[in-house]
């Protein structure tokens, strides 16, 4: 598919999850994402809209507002501790199941770690055997990660490695990826090259998290702001979202006014 022209580049956020619909049209948007549930805790998904995961699904068709699920933070499938990463795979499978429910575009998940004595090597192979043992429905969109010694995807060879791993797993082809940018630039990889580097690993760049960040370049810090009040260069930002041509998720604070602001902020630059 040919990436989009910033014009109809589409542009959403993250929202509360009791109507996603709504929060929407309440931003104009063509797209939002939303939890399912708790995203700090191990119980299965919850969809919270009124009438129902059937419900929330003719609702968004009904109003041409595409849906993305965003996994819980505390799935790593990644790990070496059997503890976490089995609760993991049956939560990353839940979600999948209850974001086809919903007739989601795309469930992210984040690329997870292992632990600081491991070889990487054996995160990787979790990462296939992920892949392996989960029934995809909808595209799996794994997400770089900020922080972390020994993350799966917070550096580019690591993101590489991953590619490798699950590229002969079967689904494979389901998997994609999501670029975050307050996650790149805080994680050290540099936006002026980060679109080409990413998609020489894997190809595809299926949504953009476009966050401005309030640390600095390689800090290893996960903490959003909207755009403008953060430290990364104005233009690198609008450049990543431009090249990515993607649509575009701002997980940036506040609500419809806030995120109003930063779209606009966004489109007169990109
Ligand atoms: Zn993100």
């Amino acid at each position: 598919m040919a990436p989009r022209t910033p014009t109809t580049l589409p542009i959403g956020a993250h929202v509360d999850q009791t109507d996603p619909v709504a929060e929407a049209q309440a931003r104009q948007a063509p797209l939002v994402q939303f939890f399912l549930g708790d995203p700090q805790d191990y119980k299965g998904p919850q969809v919270r809209y009124a009438g129902g995961a059937a419900a929330l699904k003719e609702a968004a068709e009904a109003a041409g507002v595409d849906l993305y699920v965003h996994a819980p933070y505390v799935i790593n499938v990644a790990t070496t501790n059997n503890r976490i990463r089995i609760p993991s795979r049956k939560l990353l499978q839940q979600h999948m199941d209850a974001a086809a429910e919903v007739g989601a575009k795309g469930l992210i998940v984040h690329g997870g770690h292992v632990n600081k004595a491991d070889d990487p090597e054996k995160g990787f192979d979790n990462w296939r055997k992920a892949i392996e043992a989960t029934d995809i429905k909808v595209p799996l969109l794994i997400e770089n990660t900020a922080g972390g010694d020994n993350a799966m995807a917070r550096h580019l060879d690591r993101i590489g490695r991953v590619w490798d791993a699950i590229s002969t797993a079967e689904g494979f082809e389901q998997v994609g990826f999501c670029l975050d940018t307050c996650h790149a630039h805080a994680g050290g990889n540099a936006l002026e090259t980060v679109v080409d580097d990413v998609r020489r690993i894997t190809g595809r760049i299926d949504l953009v998290h476009c966050n401005d960040s309030r640390d600095d370049f390689d800090s290893g810090a996960d903490r959003h702001t909207n755009f403008g009040a953060g430290r990364i260069d104005p233009d690198l930002l609008a450049a990543v979202v431009r090249d990515a041509g993607a649509p575009v998720v701002c997980e940036t604070p506040g609500g419809p006014e806030e995120h109003l602001a930063d779209f606009a902020w966004l489109r007169e630059r990109v």
